[in-house]
């Protein structure tokens, strides 16, 4: 009788305040342990870092988020991932030996900024396909979803913080792949609010992005406990603790299912300042995540996207577009002098440089309106021409 008061007093506030963590849901047949196939391995690295394309796709202007507060919400999770989150000390003894250094660290290389026509993307679906997800309904393409970890920053109706796709789930394709965060959940600075303020949010979703699970197991909580997250040192609990998101954290020790229960746990969902840490059983599972499904994070740069390092093969000149600045910048060879000449889709010169030296020539994009250029580089006989498109 009173589990069942507390499960519905839960779901009331949910509805009325408009305020909880996390909407993912546990794909179906995701209770395997993942193990790494032989031949791919990350044994022998001491850290993983994942490069994340932030898109913050706007309807009103309070949505489009500052650099600032998608450079605080990157620091939140290279402490939280590498315990140095300044909750750590808080952890009751008796979980202490259990808190991981995930050794995954994560490095920003671009963000873009779509206007959308519709209000609540994040959860909207067109045809079964995610609006948020794709330029073409109204919001913003995946960038390299195999190497890059894309983060949409949009708000949603459903009232919830965030939500993330495990790495298995069927129902995400590889373009849908990634965490979805509300603007006013993301970050610390800026608009980030109260209870859901300190960036944990991220740091949840990218725990079920790498295959964790809440410590509950399945379904919104569980309490006969009956299902389980997987990882051996979390102990089984029922609660997912979403009640506390107010002035209280829970005290420890807390019990359900015969244990005390790590509810500072990020996989769990009280206010962000009431979290505190990853286990090594939860690390272990990530990083075997990472191995089986999402190999290609461990092959990625942390170069800006569109500013790679060339290719053994490639020569002077290269042309890269980098989205996070909007910077275009040419890669030539050392002690060569280019001349550079910018034409619009109609032919006309909008731009020269006759005498362009260095390794790296930067234009800046402010003088040109989107649309479609042509960029000749002359180097000698040599007359390079390379098309330039210009979308902000
Ligand atoms: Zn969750």
């Amino acid at each position: 009788m009173k589990k069942g008061l507390i499960l519905l007093l839960m779901a009331v506030s949910q509805l009325s305040f408009g305020q909880y963590r996390c909407a993912t849901e546990n794909p179906e047949g995701s209770t395997h342990r993942p193990s790494a196939p032989a031949g791919m391995t990350v044994e022998g690295r001491s850290v993983i870092t994942i490069p994340l394309v932030v898109h913050i796709v706007w309807h009103t202007q309070e949505e489009n988020l500052s650099e600032a507060q998608v450079q605080s919400q990157a620091d939140v999770l290279n402490a939280d991932f590498r315990a140095l989150n300044t909750e750590i000390p808080s952890v009751p003894a008796v979980f202490a030996a259990a808190v991981a250094d995930m050794e995954i660290e994560f490095c920003l290389v671009a963000t873009t900024r779509t206007q959308t026509p519709y209000a609540g993307i994040a959860n909207l679906y067109a045809n079964g396909q995610r609006r948020v997800c794709h330029t073409a309904l109204g919001g913003r393409d995946a960038i390299d979803p195999a190497h890059y970890l894309n983060v949409w920053v949009s708000a949603r109706n459903d009232g919830a913080c965030g939500d993330g796709t495990f790495p298995e789930n069927p129902q995400a394709p590889a373009g849908e792949q990634g965490v979805f965060i509300r603007p006013d959940c993301f970050g610390t600075a800026g608009t980030a609010a109260p209870p859901f303020n300190l960036g944990r949010t991220t740091t949840h979703e990218i725990g079920h992005y790498l295959n964790l699970k809440h410590l509950w197991g399945e379904g919104l909580e569980d309490p006969l406990c009956q299902s389980d997250d997987m990882v051996e040192d979390t102990e089984e609990q029922a609660y997912s603790y979403s009640d506390y998101t107010g002035q209280d954290c829970p005290t420890h020790p807390s019990f359900s299912c015969g244990s005390a229960d790590m509810f500072m746990n990020f996989m769990n969902l009280p206010a962000d300042r009431c979290m505190a840490m990853f286990t090594h059983g939860q690390k272990e599972r990530a990083w075997d995540a990472i191995a089986t499904f999402r190999p290609g994070l461990l092959e990625s740069s942390c170069m800006p996207v569109g500013l790679q390092e060339a290719a053994p093969g490639d020569t002077p000149p290269l042309l890269a577009q980098n989205p996070a600045s909007g910077e275009i910048a040419l890669l030539l060879a050392e002690k060569e002098e280019y001349e550079i000449a910018i034409f619009d889709a109609a032919g006309r010169l909008v731009f020269s440089e006759p005498n362009a030296s260095g390794t790296i020539y930067r234009i800046s994009p402010d003088m040109f309106i989107n649309g479609i250029y042509y960029i000749k580089i002359r180097n000698g006989r040599k007359i390079h021409t390379k098309k330039l498109i210009i979308a902000r």
